[in-house]
């Protein structure tokens, strides 16, 4: 098998540090018939589900911020974070009453919500220690990165929101960015244009641009939830659409955070995997299988290349090494989808 190497770009130490702690896990989830284990004992990794974009009445939404709380306390999600427009809402008393240990968790955050050249640009700072007024700019590059740093500068993790919304960011924009690795590549409001349209990239097509030009950027899925009180309405931005699955040591807001960083996570609409293992070697899915789904694992490399194609609900990529990057999709037969991140590769 080819040696894999790591670009030499910006990113490459995040991903390094990335592949190590994805070896290690490898050795952790398959019993020990992984790759070779670090020195150390590794801490055991858990899987805690939550969303990243989340309203309340302190902007848009239509519930309080313990309603909104409760919602996701009781559909099985270890953590949320409150991302008002440009509100910071507190999480201290939300967590007195709705925070467990290992159970549930609120973390603070704030979507910067910002305009630029008439478009929309919306950042989410994650964990912000105060609250980040937008910055503006003049071209949306420009508004979403002076975003990006005042998020950083606040001590918060940025992550892009819905590129296609008011078709406003573009992978050229996006290719760009420095100090963020995060956007959405789901996200659950029914205006945000996901699969692109007249002639604009849908936000894989985005995402492939981005990768395909050596920026490392991992795909989020998001609800963007605003209405809870109007279940099954299609024209609501409702809960529960789309979310992430983050591999941490513990659920503390501090290991979260990290983890996402890292990119350790995949985003979903439905999917649960049992597996996913990511080294310089292979790329391992193993999907928690529904009894009357059926299911496709594509591996994705370069230029959104099809690299590999599985029938079944487990799939494992055996990486050359010249495929650029490698990612992985499942798709579900209903409709349901499930994004592994990628993995970066250079050249040998
Ligand atoms: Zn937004
Ligand atoms: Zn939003």
């Amino acid at each position: 098998m080819t040696r894999t190497s790591y670009g030499a770009t910006s990113v490459a130490p995040s991903v390094a540090k990335l592949v190590a702690t994805l070896m290690t896990l490898c050795a952790v989830t398959a019993g020990g018939a992984g790759p070779a284990v670090a020195q150390s004992p590794a801490p055991a990794l858990r899987w805690y589900r939550g969303n990243t974009h989340t309203h309340t009445i302190n902007s848009d939404g239509d519930s309080s911020p313990d309603d909104v709380a409760r919602w996701y306390r009781e559909h099985e999600y270890h953590f949320l974070f409150l991302t008002d427009h440009n509100f910071l809402t507190s999480t201290d008393g939300l967590n007195a009453l709705f925070g467990a240990d290992e159970r549930f968790l609120l973390i603070p955050g704030e979507e910067v919500t910002d305009a630029a050249a008439g478009k929309p640009v919306h950042v989410n700072g994650l964990a912000v220690e105060r609250l980040v007024l937008p910055q503006g700019g003049a071209s949306v590059a420009e508004a979403i990165q002076r975003n990006v740093d005042a998020i950083r500068a606040a001590r918060g993790v940025p992550h892009l929101n819905h590129p296609n919304f008011g078709w406003a960011v573009t992978a050229d924009d996006i290719k760009r960015l420095n100090n963020d690795n995060l956007f959405e590549i789901y996200n659950g409001h029914p205006l945000v244009n996901l699969e692109g349209g007249g002639g604009a990239p849908g936000l894989e097509e985005i995402w492939d641009v981005i990768l395909s030009s050596g920026k490392l950027m991992y795909g989020l899925a998001t609800d963007d939830a605003h209405h809870f009180k109007r279940p099954g309405d299609p024209t609501a931005a409702g809960p529960g659409r789309g979310w992430i699955s983050v591999r941490a040591p513990r659920l503390a807001a501090r290991d979260i955070i990290d983890a996402i960083e890292r990119g350790d996570f995949y985003a979903s609409t439905g999917v649960e995997l049992d597996e996913l293992q990511i080294s310089a070697e292979r790329y391992v899915v193993k999907v928690r299988e529904e009894r009357t789904s059926r299911y496709r694992i594509r591996f994705i490399g370069k230029d959104g290349r099809l690299l590999a194609e599985s029938a079944t609900g487990s799939a494992s990529y055996s990486i050359r090494g010249d495929e650029g990057y490698v990612r992985a999709v499942v798709m579900e037969s209903n409709g349901k989808r499930a994004w592994g991140q990628p993995v970066m590769l250079s050249r040998p």
